[in-house]
């Protein structure tokens, strides 16, 4: 499942590759993506002649600007999106093809189908799901102390989880949380309510370096990624504790360990985030 730096990093590299393209006709060959508007013809004929001004993100939501409509994708799962030359094949996994003045074709591809597409009348998509039910996201003005410390201390859930509710914080998926709490040497089981202001401060910080440093990473690692058909690859970066179980912490060279909180592989150096 692509993370937020995963996310930001398409972002940018589909910005370059689309930018000003202007959409002649849109073919949908799995309706159930397309969440809104209801009718499929009005999604088709809504984006008829649009230009695409802008990509914005907000968590792993990617937003399509156009000149009056935004359009609000989520890759879930297995969502890729890839730019090709019109003649090209179309791929079975191909849900949805704009094509565009140019000649060229966005593509977008998913093995799973989970992926969703939402489209509003410019200046809407805030103020309706599934953006309006997201917290702020950590490269956002409103992502403070203030806003998101209240929500924390009165929960009886595990920090994890509360860091993983994208109305808490928007773009924190599994790896990052398992980072971010490792590098704040915070135990993923404690609870919301027993973490004092300090605490929670640096886990808001160390959450937003981890995805910056993600992001930048990204960002010299995607050109390589991006293939002769414009497919947009995903990155690796060093992870501390993700997918590190057995190894030796970086910080004290115990050794790592996994469990499962809520289903979720969990990964801690047992001596460095210590219950209590
Ligand atoms: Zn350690």
């Amino acid at each position: 499942m692509p993370e937020l730096p995963e996310v930001e990093t398409i972002r940018k590299s589909l910005l370059e590759l689309v930018k000003g393209e202007i959409i002649t006709k849109v073919d949908v060959y799995w309706p159930k993506i397309i969440k809104r508007p209801a009718d499929l013809l009005q999604f088709k004929e809504s984006l008829q002649n649009e230009k695409i001004t802008d990509i914005k993100r907000k968590g792993k939501f990617l937003i399509f600007e156009l000149d009056h409509y935004s359009l609000v994708s989520h890759l879930r799962m297995e969502g890729k999106y890839g730019v090709y030359p019109a003649e090209t094949e179309k791929d079975k996994h191909t849900h949805v093809i704009f094509h565009f003045e140019s000649g060229h074709t966005l593509r977008y591809h998913d093995v799973r189908k989970f992926g969703t597409m939402h489209l509003f009348p410019k200046g809407e998509a805030s103020y309706a799901m599934p953006l309006i039910q997201l917290g702020p996201d950590p490269f956002e003005v409103n992502y403070s102390l203030s806003t998101i410390y209240p929500k924390i201390k009165k929960s009886s859930r595990a920090i994890k989880n509360i860091l993983l509710d994208q109305t808490v914080i928007s773009g924190l998926g599994n790896i990052y949380v398992d980072e971010t709490l490792f590098r704040s040497s915070i135990h993923p089981l404690r609870k919301g309510r027993t973490l004092t202001e300090e605490e929670v401060m640096v886990i808001l910080q160390e959450a937003q370096a981890t995805l910056a440093e993600a992001v930048e990473q990204g960002g010299t690692t995607i050109r390589s990624y991006v293939n002769s058909h414009g497919d947009i690859g995903m990155f690796q970066q060093e992870l501390f504790v993700y997918g590190q179980t057995g190894s030796p912490c970086k910080k004290c060279g115990s050794e790592i360990e996994k469990f499962k909180l809520s289903n979720r592989g969990t990964h801690i150096c047992p001596s460095c985030q210590r219950i209590s």
